[in-house]
């Protein structure tokens, strides 16, 4: 393309909300094979609300208490909807005297000089917490209503789980039918469950899932649509934990307001709210590159 008519293209895209770093980018999104969604933030609204509060062994306003203890330590939705809770319940949080994020899978952290872990089943299993047949029967149960399960652990013993559900966004299900449309194949790469993975995308028609994906692997996948496919790859995320996958992809949207990841990387897109934007960038970018060819 030619260095002004990319500058023109590049103004354009910013009035769709769509910051374009740079001219590749353009050429790239006229060409598009894969599209691949994070999930959380990305096709659901990204703000889940607690549900279910089951606690063992103890109350449910000592479990919520301890969860949001550690949870009052990450930036993460789960985490803030948590928090959240707490609040409305005027629940008073303990401080954490360590605390470490376990990525894909949750928190680990000290209260107390007990030993809290809070997070999916993946944590539970790798921590070497046992999960009785009656949780694991309540956690499927769950599972299939599409709700995220964050199980609490104190010193190796599960004393409850909570569950949250997430909204799908209005247009989720039209972006995927316009990228259909226009011979584009689409990917939902989530850490998510796989059981509320499968049912997020049989809403809103995405035709491939990858389920309790770890971020690292986010870019694997990337990779191997790149490979596999003489054409591009476009990944949509957050920008919190997919910047391996966003900066891997030909292009990279992160969603939201731009986070410092995201600005960071050159070859990154950042779009201000709608998802439907990606449509009318790449609609947009086919016209700009058949006028320059
Ligand atoms: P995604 O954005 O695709 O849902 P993440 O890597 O952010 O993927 O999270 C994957 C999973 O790890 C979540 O679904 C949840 O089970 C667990 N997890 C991540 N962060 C937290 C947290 N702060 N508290 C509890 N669980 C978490
Ligand atoms: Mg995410």
């Amino acid at each position: 393309a030619t260095p002004t008519a990319v500058t023109v293209g590049v103004g354009r895209a910013a009035e769709f909300g769509i910051l374009i770093k740079n001219g590749d980018t353009l050429e790239n999104a006229g060409q598009l094979d894969v599209a691949a969604f994070d999930k959380t933030g990305t096709i659901t609204e990204g703000k889940p609300e607690v549900d279910d509060i089951i606690a063992y062994a103890t109350s449910e306003e000592d479990l919520i208490k301890l969860v949001a203890s550690v949870e009052q330590n990450s930036t993460h939705p789960i985490a803030k909807a948590i928090v959240n809770k707490a609040k409305e319940l005027n629940i008073e949080l303990d401080q954490t005297t360590s605390f470490e994020n376990v990525t894909g899978k949750g928190l680990k952290a000290e209260i107390n000089s007990k030993e809290i872990l809070a997070g999916n089943l993946a944590l539970m299993e790798s921590e070497n917490v046992e999960v009785s047949s009656k949780l694991a029967d309540k956690y499927y149960e769950l599972e299939k209503l599409s709700k995220t399960i964050i199980f609490l652990a104190e010193d190796k013993t599960v004393k409850g789980i909570l569950s949250l559900s997430d909204k799908i966004k209005e247009n989720s299900r039209r972006t995927i039918e316009e990228l259909h449309k226009m011979g584009v194949q689409t990917y939902m790469l989530t850490g998510d469950n796989e059981s509320t993975a499968l049912n997020v995308a049989r809403e809103v028609g995405i035709d491939n899932v990858k389920a309790s994906v770890l971020p690292e692997n986010k870019l694997e996948i990337v990779k191997d649509a790149q490979s596999n496919h003489t054409k591009k790859v476009l990944f949509v995320g957050d920008g919190i934990n997919d910047a391996p996958a966003l900066t891997q992809a030909d292009i990279g949207v992160a969603m939201g307001n731009g986070t410092d990841i995201a600005m960071e990387s050159g070859d990154v897109v950042v779009m201000e709210g709608d998802l439907e934007n990606v449509v009318a960038a790449i609609q947009f970018s086919k016209k700009v590159m058949r006028r320059i060819k």
